[in-house]
């Protein structure tokens, strides 16, 4: 963190978005530091995002805006898909994910694969709001190792679904991003299953190569591949993607919003036209994924 006293009275918490450009905000207190095998790990309580915390400085999760990442991840492949049973989420260990994904209860098993424990474990104590589920859910069950590793291990046709909420193609994140990564991904879903990526964004050059990255390889391994997406305030630009790769279901085509409705899951963004107009990319987002 760059940490300064700020006028208005707190510490500033601020992350570079690119060379040139800052996000900052005014926390007030530094609730806890950690360096983990894996990555430095910050909780901060502020005024207008709540509670929030940080990997290595970057922003992950906060009060405010955590809904919008965590349902739009979930309920695009849950609105076209009519029988997802069994679930694979890769990293997430703030927990959002899994909330948003147990709100089914069609759903029958959820494995969540965190390298991190200590997020997990920090997150239940910080960040009731997306980790609070966690332990009273006999359907999730935890596992704590690489989510590269664990794809690799894992036998064929074993998930319905594939959630990857994972950091950056950085540090921990960097083998989620690779082609070997999506193949076993492929290979270990159903022969109508569906993969969400975390799939950057296309503002800043460095998210731009990661985009790009990520969309040739899924591009080459799936027959139906889609990007959508969504608005992060806190994420660098708050312009940010979803990947939507599946072996059958197009999320166009076979989008059911009469048997999504039915469910009556209170949203705070996602709903039926979200679900058809995130689909409709800017001619910028266009061109770069060519
Ligand atoms: N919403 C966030 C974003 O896009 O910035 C992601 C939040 S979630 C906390 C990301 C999680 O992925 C982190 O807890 C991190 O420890 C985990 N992670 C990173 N690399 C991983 C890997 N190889 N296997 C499993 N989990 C991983």
């Amino acid at each position: 963190m760059h940490s300064n006293y700020m006028p208005t009275g707190g510490i500033e918490w601020s992350q570079d978005w690119d060379p040139t450009t800052k996000l900052s905000i005014k926390v007030n207190r530094h609730l806890h530091a950690e360096k983990t095998e894996y990555q430095q790990i910050d909780f901060f309580e502020s005024d207008t995002y709540g509670t929030f915390f940080t990997l290595d400085g970057l922003m992950m999760v906060n009060e405010k805006d955590e809904f919008v990442y965590h349902e739009m991840i979930t309920h695009v492949a849950m609105a076209t898909h009519p029988n997802i049973k069994k679930v694979l989420i890769i990293g997430g260990g703030d927990g959002g994910t899994s909330r948003e994904i147990a709100r089914y209860k069609t759903i029958e098993h959820i494995d969540m694969v965190e390298i991190d424990e200590r997020v997990v474990r920090l997150c239940q104590e910080y960040l009731p709001v997306t980790a609070g589920h966690l332990e009273g859910d006999e359907r999730i069950h935890l596992k704590f190792t690489d989510g590269f590793k664990f794809v690799v291990d894992t036998p064929d046709n074993t998930y319905d679904l594939i959630l990857v909420d994972s950091t950056d193609p950085i540090g921990p994140g960097e083998g989620l991003f690779t082609r070997e990564f999506y193949s076993n991904c492929y290979r270990i879903l159903n022969k109508d299953g569906i993969l969400i990526n975390q799939h950057e964004s296309p503002y800043y050059e460095f998210h731009v190569h990661g985009m790009k990255r990520a969309h040739l390889r899924i591009n080459e391994l799936f027959p139906v591949v889609h990007v959508y997406q969504y608005h992060m305030p806190t994420y660098p630009s708050g312009h940010w993607l979803f990947g939507f790769a599946s072996k059958t279901y197009d999320p166009i085509k076979d989008h059911d919003p009469k048997r999504w409705e039915a469910l009556n899951l209170t949203t705070k963004y996602y709903n039926s036209e979200i679900h058809k107009g995130a689909f409709a990319l800017p001619n910028f987002v266009k061109d770069k994924m060519k």
